[in-house]
């Protein structure tokens, strides 16, 4: 069968070391899952960790430049580990969570925070604070299979070569494989799904002109440029 309208490529994110792409099919984001974030954004350091969702159309592979979005004043970055699901599945145990795991990578979950927290004040949709266009700028993918599961090791952000975020992620409230087990509960997990783990503390604005440059240990680093409205 033909579609009537042009078929679009799948979003995707390059493997690092090697030419070959990794689909993406959903992205699902952990929200307040660092005690010390948790209690920047006004909570208490004790409510759980919960999850939203951006299009996976959101991506901009590898990072590079992304457009500051229409219709805010205060867009934040948010650095984070990604998790690449390689394998899906359902009621998935914590303890056997890493197996479902293709790689990692180093995500911006940027956010339009003033419309976000409308959406809080108002009891609405996160959707127009966090899933827009170019919302997800990400590094490429390494693989578990060459570097393990990363439990622990240095997450970090410099804005125009000044350091905004670093923490551990060790202080992640709920594990990557917790994550994985509370999400396949709600979920029937498929390979090519991403999970957005969380950020730590010093999340802030930035504005066109500006430079981005994060870091997680072992997964690598992941670069974007703020530039003028579309
Ligand atoms: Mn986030």
């Amino acid at each position: 069968m033909a579609y009537v309208i042009p078929l679009w490529s799948p979003p995707a994110l390059p493997v690092a070391g090697g030419a070959e792409l990794f689909p993406v099919r959903r992205i699902f984001c952990v929200g307040r899952n660092y005690v010390e974030h948790q209690k920047e954004m006004g909570g208490d350091g004790r409510e759980a960790p919960f999850f939203f969702t951006k299009s996976a159309h959101a991506l901009v592979p590898g990072g590079g430049r992304v457009h500051y979005p229409p219709k805010t004043s205060n867009l934040h970055y948010e650095t984070e580990l990604v998790v690449a699901l390689g394998r899906g599945g359902r009621r998935i145990p914590a303890a056997q969570a890493n197996a479902h795991v293709f790689g990692y990578a180093v995500g911006f979950d940027m956010t339009r925070r003033d419309l976000q927290q409308w959406g809080k004040d108002h009891g609405r949709p996160w959707d127009f604070g966090k899933d827009f266009d170019e919302s997800a700028p990400c590094s490429a993918i390494e693989p578990a299979a060459r570097i393990g599961h990363p439990s622990r090791g240095a997450i970090w952000l410099t804005v125009n070569g000044k350091e905004r975020q670093r923490a551990d992620l060790a202080d992640m409230i709920w594990s990557v494989p917790e994550q994985i087990a509370y999400l396949s509960e709600y979920y029937t997990l498929e390979a090519g799904d991403l999970i957005f783990s969380g950020t730590p503390a010093g999340v802030g604005p930035v504005q066109p002109g500006d430079e981005l440059h994060a870091g997680i240990d072992a997964v690598g680093e992941l670069r974007v440029t703020i530039v003028a409205p579309l």
